[in-house]
């Protein structure tokens, strides 16, 4: 999950970093550079955090099993949800400025995109394998999954 929350509050990063050069960025930053930090970063991070363990306690899925993570799989999904997320935020922020705040519209954004790429990942089936979804009904006597070798 580590992994999922460090790519996903790149983007929050980058967007921050992206609006900097801008002269409303730079007055940003000299009035209120702890408000943007938790703008940008900790409050969709938070937000993503609660969504993902959330997601991950009413549905498990193949990428965040503590048996085999797929490393990679995950870093690209937190940065898709990241990126979905910020522009979700650029949207809401032209859409909604007024009848909401930022901090609301920040927490929306990456609730729905968080939601929207965990759910896209692949859930774990009874009774398979949780890295490659190998039936293993049949050959859990094993103690291995024959297809992939994970130990179950
Ligand atoms: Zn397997």
């Amino acid at each position: 999950m580590i992994r999922f929350l460090l790519s996903f509050a790149v983007v929050g990063t980058g967007l921050l970093v992206w609006n900097l050069p801008s002269g409303h960025g730079r007055q940003l930053l000299i009035d209120g550079s702890p408000r943007l930090m938790t703008l940008f970063i900790f409050v969709p991070l938070l937000s993503a955090w609660i969504t993902l363990g959330a997601a991950l306690y009413v549905r498990p899925t193949r990428l965040f099993n503590t048996k085999a993570p797929p490393k990679l799989v995950q870093v690209f999904l937190g940065f898709s949800s990241g990126l979905v997320s910020m522009i979700l935020a650029v949207c809401g922020t032209v859409l909604l400025d007024r009848t909401l705040g930022d901090i609301p519209i920040m927490i929306l954004s990456s609730i729905i995109g968080t939601s929207v790429i965990v759910r896209l990942s692949r859930t774990i089936r009874p009774g398979h394998c949780a890295r490659c979804d190998y039936d293993l009904r049949s050959s859990i006597a094993f103690g291995r999954c024959p297809e992939c070798g994970l130990a179950l």
